[in-house]
Parts: C-alpha cells; sequence; structure tokens
C-alpha cells in the first residue's frame, strides 16, 4: 500500500513527460499524424503532447508485427512466451504508482480507483494469461491449437490500461502479436505500457502502440495484413467495424455498450443493495459499459429505498481524482461531458424528476454531479439510451415477470445486477435475464478467470478465462 501526494508531486511520481512517441517495432518514434493533446480533464490543463500515427504507421507497425508473429513469437515454446507475460506482470506490480497517478491525470479517475482497481486487475490480466500460455493444449482447444497472426486491437478511454491488458494479454499468451490503438483522450498508460515490454525484453514488433484518433482505428482494422480485429467502444462505432471486416476472414470481437438493469426485489437486503447501486453506477463516474444505469426497484420498498439511496449519494465527494477521498471524479473530456448534460435534460424535458447531490463541484474542470432521476418511463430516452455518466434512471415494478420483461427491453445486453435475499430468485433471474454477466448480490465484480462480454448491440465475443482464449486461437 501507498499514499499518493497531491500535485504537484503528482507530476513526479507519474513521471509525466512533455511529450511521449509511439511504440513501433521495439523502438519509440514519432509517428506521422498531427500531434494529440492530452489534457487533465479534472483542471484542463495540458498533460502532455503525444506524437500520433499516421495511415502510413499503421503499415509500418501491421508489417512490424507479421515479421515477428513469422520469426520466433508464434513458433516460441508456451512455457517461454509465459515468461514475457509474467514478468509484465510483475512490472506492472513494480510501476503501479506510477501507472495509477498516471491514469488518473489522464483519465479523470478518482486515485483510489486506480490503486485499487484499474492497475492492480490489469497486473492481475497478465499473470492469469501467463498461466495459459505453455496449457493450451490442456484447455480444451486440442493438442495443437494455432494463434491467428496479427491482431489490430482498438480501446476506449474509459479503462485505459485495463482495457489494454484485456486485449495484449490474451492475444499473446496465444502466440499472437499485436497492433493496439488506444483511444485518442488517454494514451498515456499505454506508452508507458511500451516501456514495460521493453524492461520485459519482449521481441521487437509483438507489441505495438498507435495512438491516433478514429480515422487510425479504421485504417488499423481494415488493413488486409490484420487477421483478427479487437474492439471495445461504442455500438455505433463497432457497427461500422463489422461492415469493414465483412467478407474480409478477419476473425472479429466487439464489446460494445450497454444499458443494465440493477433489479431490487422486496426482499433484498436494502443497505447492502444502495451499496451495490451506488457502486453500479458512480464508479469511474459511471464510464463503464456494463454499469448499472437502470434501477429497477419492487414497487412497495420503492421510496424507502430511494430515501437510503439519497442519503448515501450525499456522502459521495466528487472533485480533485488525486485525493484519495474523492469518490467521484472528473469527466473525461468536454465533449463526454455535454453528453451526459445533453441526455439528461431530455430527462427533465420527458418529464421524469431529478434529483442531484448537493455535494459542490470544483471551478475548474468536467464535472457532473451524481444524479438520479426517479419516476422513469421504458420509452424516455433516459431508460434507454447509454449515458455513459454518473446519471442513475429509476423505474418501479411490481411482479419478478414484470421486472424481467423491463431489464430485457432494451437492444443491449452486456450485465445486470439483482439484489434477493432468495436463492431460487436469482436462478430463476439470471436464466431469464438476456446479460452476458449476471451479478446477484453484488455488482461490478471483474476477475481475469470469468469470461466478459455481451449479447445483441452489445457486442459478441468473450474477454477472460478460458472462454477468453477462443478469440485468439485456430482451433
Ligand atoms: P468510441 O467507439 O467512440 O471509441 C472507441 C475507440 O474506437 C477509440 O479508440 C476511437 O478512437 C476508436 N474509433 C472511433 N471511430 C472509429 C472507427 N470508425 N474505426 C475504428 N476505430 C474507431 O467509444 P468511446 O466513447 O471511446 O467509449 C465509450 C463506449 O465504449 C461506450 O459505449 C461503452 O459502453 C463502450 N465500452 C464497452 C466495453 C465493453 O467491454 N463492452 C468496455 C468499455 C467501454
Amino acid at each position: 500500500p501507498w499514499e499518493y501526494a497531491p500535485a504537484p508531486e503528482s507530476r513526479e511520481i507519474a513521471n509525466l513527460k512533455p511529450s511521449y512517441r509511439m511504440f513501433v517495432d521495439g523502438e519509440f518514434v514519432d509517428g506521422g499524424g498531427e500531434p494529440l493533446k492530452s489534457i487533465n480533464p479534472a483542471t484542463e490543463e495540458l498533460l502532455a503532447e503525444v506524437s500520433s500515427a499516421s495511415e502510413s504507421d499503421v503499415d509500418t507497425a501491421v508489417r512490424a508485427a507479421r515479421r515477428a508473429f513469422d520469426g520466433t513469437w508464434s513458433t516460441m515454446p508456451g512455457r517461454e512466451r509465459a515468461k514475457y507475460l509474467f514478468r509484465i506482470a510483475r512490472l506492472i506490480q513494480e510501476r503501479a504508482r506510477e501507472l495509477a497517478v498516471l491514469e488518473s491525470l489522464d483519465n479523470g479517475k478518482p486515485i483510489k480507483e486506480s490503486r485499487d482497481a484499474d492497475i492492480p486487475t490489469a497486473a492481475a490480466h497478465f499473470f492469469h494469461h501467463a498461466g495459459w500460455a505453455d496449457k493450451l493444449g490442456y484447455a480444451g482447444y486440442g493438442p495443437d491449437p494455432r494463434p491467428l497472426g496479427v491482431a489490430g486491437q482498438v480501446i476506449p478511454w474509459n479503462f485505459p490500461l485495463l482495457m489494454l491488458a484485456w486485449k495484449i494479454a490474451p492475444a499473446l499468451a496465444c502466440g499472437n502479436t499485436v497492433v493496439l490503438k488506444p483511444a485518442e483522450t488517454t494514451p498515456l498508460t499505454a506508452l508507458v505500457f511500451a516501456e514495460i515490454c521493453q524492461q520485459a525484453g519482449l521481441p521487437p514488433g509483438v507489441v505495438n502502440i498507435l495512438p491516433g484518433a478514429g480515422d487510425i482505428g479504421a485504417a488499423l482494422v481494415a488493413h488486409p495484413g490484420v487477421d483478427k480485429v479487437a474492439f471495445t467502444g461504442s455500438t455505433e462505432v463497432g457497427k461500422q467495424i463489422q461492415r469493414s471486416v465483412a467478407g474480409s476472414g478477419k476473425k472479429l470481437t466487439l464489446e460494445l455498450g450497454g444499458k443494465a438493469a440493477n433489479i431490487v426485489f422486496d426482499d433484498a437486503p436494502l443497505d447492502q443493495a444502495v451499496e451495490g447501486i451506488v457502486n453500479g453506477i458512480f464508479f469511474n463516474q459511471g464510464h463503464v459499459c456494463c454499469a448499472g444505469s437502470r434501477l429497477l426497484v419492487q414497487e412497495s420498498i420503492a421510496d424507502e429505498l430511494l430515501e437510503k439511496l439519497r442519503i448515501r449519494v450525499r456522502t459521495l465527494r466528487v472533485g480533485d481524482p488525486l485525493d484519495k477521498n474523492t469518490d467521484v471524479g472528473a469527466i473525461n473530456s468536454a465533449e463526454q461531458l455535454g453528453k451526459i448534460t445533453e441526455l439528461a435534460a431530455s430527462g427533465d424535458a420527458e418529464g421524469a424528476e431529478r434529483w442531484t447531490s448537493p455535494c459542490p463541484l470544483p471551478e475548474k474542470g468536467f464535472f457532473f454531479s451524481p444524479t438520479v432521476f426517479s419516476g422513469v418511463h421504458q420509452s424516455m430516452r433516459i431508460a434507454r439510451e447509454e449515458i455513459f455518466g454518473p446519471v442513475l434512471s429509476v423505474l418501479t415494478f411490481r411482479t419478478p415477470a414484470e421486472a424481467i420483461a423491463k431489464a430485457n427491453n432494451t437492444p443491449y445486453g452486456l450485465s445486470a445486477g439483482i439484489w434477493t435475499e432468495k436463492g431460487s430468485r436469482i436462478l430463476w433471474a439470471a436464466q431469464q435475464l438476456r446479460a452476458g454477466v449476471v451479478w446477484a448480490n453484488t455488482f461490478n465484480r471483474f476477475d481475469p478467470t470469468a469470461p466478459f462480454g455481451g449479447y445483441q448491440e452489445s457486442g459478441f465475443g468473450r474477454e477472460g478465462g478460458r472462454a477468453g482464449l477462443e478469440a485468439y486461437l485456430d482451433v
């Protein structure tokens, strides 16, 4: 355990540099694109300039990844690949403090979350997949499952290093090589990860990191040298990518948006449920694909539960992400703040009742108060669209069947929560819910051994566990 230090020491702890370069074929190089500016969303100050890729850099990186694949990486015994993954995992642990502070500076998330969730879970993914690297033959995939080749991976800004780990760890464990594009607003920890690859002695070209905007993501997934595309991000862009790779023979996995229902039955342990609801929607400012953004509460306990919820939400501290007492940090960008503000305004216009936490907000930076809308109907935009912010929509139900019908009334299907003392009801509801993950009497629990992924417009394919390896193997 360690203590964070307040700014300006935080810049030193994060080893923040004025500029960062992209990572291709084992070297840090300047990209041919227009440099990106990484902004601290809590202060609106410039953190660093980041060189960005051009389309020809995409080609160079894919070729480097191909050479590394054909060279030693894909044929190296699994136990040798495992050593690299173990080294990477340990280096993430060794540099955890630096990575956590950098992640909070770049993303705006509270330091206690990057310290206790993002960075340790990223290391855990490398440890877990290091363990698979020499056991693929025993994993039920036959004696000689083969890697696919070059993986083109595109990730979002909400869990920058963790999403990178979800993508890169299984790809490398199975013997693939990688070209990864981080999100344009949060490229910094991905580039420190590139340093970790160098420190671990990873052969050049096995991992390549190309910062850039959506056009570079599009060029990467369309590149003919890419054999496998893995995308995490919005459903809208996921659909574009699906069209772009159609007919190409590339393997594709998509982890997209969500509108999860958190269902509270009248026999639920209410105080425990309140903690789960708060964690479900306010963790990471609600920038979570599986956020419990729709609270479905049984009518007979709705008033009592809402009262308890408001009391609890009043205690949340919104503000400086680097203060370890902060519960809700900054919204990642002005653009995202605009989207949240617009969707919340639609809730007012459509007749829902808005309650806002009285916690004061900092004067600078992108912040949004924890917000609860009650009296929400299924037809309202705040009940249907992903807000990706600290905004909860509360709906009620009378019978268990009605709860399931409302929970499933969404084009998404990533996750759901159930709160009840009845074990039989948990099993029944988990069967009925069309969601890739169902949590019972808890929420937002992640583990590298458990497959994660969605149904319907939340995408397809799984990440984590044995099922997650399938996305990176020819069986
Ligand atoms: P986004 O789709 O706008 O961007 C995601 C990434 O795709 C970024 O790196 C972006 O530069 C890139 N991109 C943009 N246009 C592209 C294109 N045409 N071709 C290829 N790449 C392109 O999403 P976002 O706003 O960064 O992230 C938020 C979304 O991600 C939310 O909808 C959220 O639910 C989803 N998400 C899903 C999961 C999951 O596991 N299912 C996890 C985290 C986030």
